[in-house]
């Protein structure tokens, strides 16, 4: 029995690693990844690779050379094959269908149209089901999508850097350049946590005194979502967030006249002050946006980690010292994790 789960747990690996190649690409979906195992060997495999796209149980399966096999396989599966007609058939009709005899689950589905029907129908037909194989890894590679479909709202990254004595940035004035923290490697780094959110969120602050473009340009993937909050309408009208082309989401106050827009930027009224976050949070869930990036200022982020409503802070500290500045955020706990990139040190907190 212990061999058996062994090995179990050997083929859910091969299903995560496959999972976690439709990284970016995949949202509001999971990543999901799934092979085929005849005699010990895999004859199969598949992953979810795109969003509105087959499952990656159809993949899997599709991938098998000699169909007379399936009925001698065992289909592993790193989330609950789905019950439900959605923009593909159900993966469990599929299962049966092939007449594969044993299935074997990572973690359950939380979406409710699936939660334990796809296990339910699996079994109704004579599949043996095992569930909870690597469960704790599964989740985690969904945690995105976990807290999305539990919580009803984005999962929230905080993401910063810093100076290794505390400061985001010197005390300039708009438009001189900001202190350069990350280099070459963290850029790139930044770059593919941007391109694996939904949206990015920058403050008044920032929007103005940087002119970021928050593009995801030197990792491959898809172009988050740009929202910028601008209560006053302050943010001049040359900013890159507004002339690039690119869409952005510019949040303003309820009582806010705001000049002529270009098409790319859609204008959103929200209350600001203490409901600002559980507005912004419900409207993202409302558009489906999954994983929401908080970019900065200071004062945006410490509203965040204040609000409680913050589910991962990545911190980058980079070797340059400022002396003076403004004062970066901090976090009253140690860091789940810490790792080097280029000169950086990051340093990965989860608020659970
Ligand atoms: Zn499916």
């Amino acid at each position: 029995m212990d061999r058996d789960r062994n090995v179990d747990a050997a083929f859910m690996r091969r299903c995560l690693q496959l999972a976690a190649l439709g990284c970016g690409h995949v949202s509001p979906n999971p990543m999901v990844g799934a092979v085929v195992v005849h005699e010990g060997r895999i004859i199969g495999e598949g992953y979810h690779r795109c969003y509105g796209k087959p499952h990656a149980e159809v993949n899997a399966i599709a991938s098998v050379a000699d169909e007379s096999l399936l009925p001698q396989s065992t289909l592993y599966v790193s989330l609950e094959p789905c019950s439900h007609y959605g923009k593909t058939p159900p993966c469990a009709e599929l299962i049966v269908n092939k007449q594969i005899p044993r299935v074997v689950v990572g973690c359950l589905d939380p979406f409710p149209a699936v939660s334990g029907r796809g296990i339910a129908r699996l079994r109704e037909a004579g599949v043996e089901v095992i569930t909870g194989v690597l469960e704790d890894e599964c989740r985690e590679l969904n945690r995105t999508f976990m807290t999305f479909q539990t919580h009803h709202r984005p999962f929230v990254t905080l993401k910063w850097a810093q100076s290794r004595d505390g400061y985001i940035d010197r005390r300039r004035e708009p438009d001189e350049p900001a202190a350069r923290i990350s280099d070459d490697v963290s850029s790139v780094w930044v770059h593919r946590l941007r391109a694996e959110a939904d949206a990015i969120l920058v403050g008044t602050q920032t929007a103005i005194a940087d002119n970021p473009s928050l593009t995801a340009r030197l990792w491959p993937g898809r172009q988050p979502l740009r929202i910028v909050l601008d209560e006053h309408a302050r943010v001049p009208a040359d900013r890159r967030l507004f002339t690039d082309g690119l869409p952005t989401l510019l949040v303003t106050g309820e009582q806010t006249d705001y000049r002529e827009l270009p098409p790319s930027v859609e204008l959103l009224r929200l209350p600001f002050g203490q409901a600002l976050i559980p507005a912004l949070l419900d409207e993202l869930y409302r558009r489906r946006l999954q994983h929401l990036v908080v970019e900065g200022g200071a004062a945006l982020l410490r509203s965040f980690i204040d609000s409680g409503m913050w589910d991962e802070a990545r911190v980058e500290t980079g070797p340059l010292a400022l002396v003076d500045g403004v004062a970066a955020p901090t976090i009253d706990r140690l860091p789940r994790q810490t790792e080097w990139c280029g000169r950086s040190r990051i340093d990965w907190y989860e608020n659970r």
